[in-house]
């Protein structure tokens, strides 16, 4: 039997895969309700449909979006691909949906459950409270989709060293909307935050999700940001959360008998902070770990790893950037060619699918990256 630590949709997927090909599991969710709080944009490219299909999720979808506006300070870039390019969702739905299928596919779901510890020998025993009672449980392999501060890794040694940004997000109401329902407005403006980015994700004509993530005072930036973007507008819900700063770590121990996936392995996107489809893309690549009894999650997920090192890279490069060099390299994308390119290959997950053809197509980009 295989303990799952964590009903977000890493957990739940993969709690989904290993049933529907008959390995034995069970997930172990601390919350009695899963997805709530909310604690997430929801934004998700439509590479999540090579992973599941829509109709799972359907209800969850708040809006899709065809494309962005990047902009920093006068400067901004905007592309649209005129077609749906991602989808914003109701993380509390989505994540519902998910753990529905697992449980749909024979995985039970222990909700109410907090994982405390494990000791390791022939088999691992899991140590869990529920309220004042603690219970210990056995299970042939442990996962860790614990979430960034997984305590699976602490307990496992593999919790390695981390960094997060403080993401900060309301969702509200403008009567001065002034942005198009199709479209997320990214802000990479140093005044709304220290080290990422402040987003718009509209939801219908006039409510958003407008929140930034910070090194610092994410807050302070956050007042700044509706004071100066939205001047009159109502707050209908607050959240926040924390995003993991990827850093390559062991995801597996020696025994090759606990694994992490998701943000417990810290497979976000540094460029964006998303981190479902990176998250379920690995518990994809555990099961086939699992599957052929080899256990070599490790070594299965080279790909993702060398995308989310791409990410970090890029991310950096922008950081070390002041607010004058951003708007230059907006003013430099604005370019047909460019555009083009995005246009037809552009992709928020996988940037190494269009990012040689735009070098091609606008090599002066070349100086922003070197
Ligand atoms: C403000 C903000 C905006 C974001 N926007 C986006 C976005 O637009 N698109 C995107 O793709 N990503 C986004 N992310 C990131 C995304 O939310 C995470 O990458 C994703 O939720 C990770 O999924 P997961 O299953 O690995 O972990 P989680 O969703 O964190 O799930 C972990 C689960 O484990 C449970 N758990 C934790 N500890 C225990 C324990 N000891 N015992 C039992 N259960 C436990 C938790 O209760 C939780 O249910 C955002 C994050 C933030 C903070």
């Amino acid at each position: 039997m295989i303990s799952i630590i964590g009903a977000g949709p890493a957990g739940s997927y993969l709690g989904y895969l290993l049933s529907k090909n008959n390995i034995p599991c069970r997930i172990i969710e601390q919350k009695r309700e899963i997805g709530i709080p909310e604690q997430c944009t929801g934004l998700i490219s439509r590479n999540l449909e090579e992973l599941i299909p829509i109709s799972w999720v359907k209800k969850s979808i708040q809006n899709s979006v065809n494309g962005a506006v990047i902009s920093c300070g006068k400067s901004s870039f905007e592309i649209s691909a005129g077609q749906p390019k991602a989808y914003v969702f109701d993380r509390t739905l989505f994540d519902q949906a998910v753990a529905e299928r697992a449980d749909k596919a024979g995985c039970r779901i222990m909700l109410g459950k907090k994982y405390i510890s494990h000791k390791a020998g022939d088999n691992i025993n899991v140590k869990l409270s529920s309220g004042n009672s603690e219970k210990i449980m056995q299970a042939s392999s442990l996962v860790g989709a614990d979430g960034p501060h997984s305590s699976v890794a602490r307990q496992s040694g593999l919790y390695g060293k981390r960094i997060f940004w403080t993401g900060t997000q309301v969702i509200l109401r403008t009567k001065k909307p002034f942005f198009e329902k199709d479209r997320v407005y990214v802000f990479l403006d140093r005044r709304y935050s220290d080290g990422f980015f402040a987003w718009t994700v509209p939801l219908d004509e006039d409510h958003a999700k407008v929140g930034l993530a910070s090194y610092t005072n994410p807050a302070g930036y956050l007042r700044r940001l509706l004071k100066e973007k939205f001047h009159d507008h109502e707050v209908k819900d607050r959240s926040a959360g924390i995003i993991p700063v990827y850093r390559k770590i062991p995801v597996q121990n020696k025994a090759k008998n606990t694994f992490l996936i998701g943000d417990a392995a810290m497979q976000v996107k540094a460029t964006s902070g998303g981190g479902v489809v990176n998250g379920m893309l690995a518990a994809k690549e555990l099961l086939k770990a699992i599957k052929s009894g080899d256990m070599d999650y490790e070594k299965r997920i080279g790909f993702i790893r060398r995308n989310l090192w791409l990410h970090l890279r890029l991310r950096k490069k922008l950081n070390s950037m002041d607010d004058n060099m951003k708007e230059s390299l907006l003013r430099t994308l604005n370019d047909s060619d460019v555009k083009k390119v995005l246009r037809k290959k552009g992709d928020m997950d996988f940037p190494k699918r269009f990012i040689f053809d735009v070098l091609l197509a606008k090599p002066g980009l070349l100086r922003f990256i070197l």
